[in-house]
């Protein structure tokens, strides 16, 4: 027992540096990921669960590696977060997503808005306001079709200026919502304090909200919670009829998840954006 012991010990070791390796292999070719255009982004729809019509899009970062193999946020954002390249990453998603909407647009395709992903780090960092700024001006977007999604962590470890961050962005017409909400931070208070339009319940709380009572409760808390602060809601990972179905009738007004569609490269969204201006 004690031999296979050590085995398992040394297999575990032997992961652990695959997994180190591999990560310190992907560190060292995200560095010059930027320069050389190997970000793209991606659309996916999140729709109105009555009538099932595009209401937003939300943008989701793709790294395409040697120009070949795509390779998803979850296995690089963290790596980004750590090393502080997340900033300047996250500066050219929102330039590219604002710049985007404006050719969308240019084409006569409807003006949806865009729900953009901002991290802890890049949330934290001094520039965010002021280069935030600086896209709007300089692509000209119409700041009301700019969403900004956090989570309750990121906007907790922000402290003090988190008020006046998000009182700026509200200032300059932008709306924020609280992603992945249920997942972290504790106490609601913060929901009074901050200027909050809309909560995304998290995938967690949809994937089995057919077979468990316990999680219908809390969609359900969640709906009074959001109605009585005026807040809309979105519900995140919504996979099948009957989670669509389901949240609707608990008041969800808004869906977002495969059964709709998945996260679309921009030529493909864009066609969703010429049928929704037909209808
Ligand atoms: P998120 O913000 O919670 O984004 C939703 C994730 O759920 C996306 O994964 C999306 O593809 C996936 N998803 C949507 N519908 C379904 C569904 O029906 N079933 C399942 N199983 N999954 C669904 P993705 O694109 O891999 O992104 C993962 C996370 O990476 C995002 O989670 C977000 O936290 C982060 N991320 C993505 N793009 C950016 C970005 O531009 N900046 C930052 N800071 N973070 C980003
Ligand atoms: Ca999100
Ligand atoms: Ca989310
Ligand atoms: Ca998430």
């Amino acid at each position: 027992a004690k031999a296979s012991g050590r085995n398992n010990y040394q297999f575990f070791d032997q992961r652990m540096n695959q997994a180190a390796a591999r990560r310190f292999e992907l560190e060292s070719s995200l560095r010059g990921a930027l320069q050389r255009g190997e970000f793209e982004l991606h659309f996916q729809p999140i729709v109105d669960t009555a009538s099932h019509r595009l209401h937003a899009l939300e943008v989701l970062l793709r790294w395409r590696r040697d120009g070949e193999t795509l390779v998803g946020p979850d296995e690089f954002i963290p790596i980004l977060e750590e090393n502080g390249m997340i900033v300047a990453v996250g500066e050219w998603v929102i330039r590219t997503a604002c710049e985007q909407s404006m050719a969308w647009q240019a084409q006569g395709l409807a003006a949806v808005p865009l729900a953009i992903n901002l991290s802890a780090r890049q949330f934290m960092h001094d520039g965010l306001v002021d280069s935030i700024r600086r896209i709007v001006g300089e692509t000209g977007i119409d700041p009301s079709l700019v969403e900004f999604e956090i989570t309750e962590t990121a906007l907790m470890q922000h402290g003090g200026q988190t008020l006046e961050i998000l009182r700026q962005m509200n200032g300059m017409g932008m709306r924020l919502s609280i992603d992945d909400f249920g997942t972290g931070y504790s106490s609601l208070a913060y929901l009074k304090r901050f200027p909050v339009r809309k909560i995304k319940i998290d995938r967690a709380f949809v994937r089995e909200l057919e077979a468990s009572a316990e999680d219908r409760a809390i969609v359900a808390a969640v709906m009074a919670l959001a109605n009585s602060l005026g807040l809309s809601v979105v519900a995140e990972g919504v996979e099948t009829e009957g989670q669509a179905g389901l949240l609707h009738g608990h008041g969800c007004q808004y869906a977002q998840g495969y059964l709709f569609a998945r996260p679309l490269p921009a030529g493909q969204a864009a066609r969703l954006l010429k049928r929704d201006c037909a209808t």
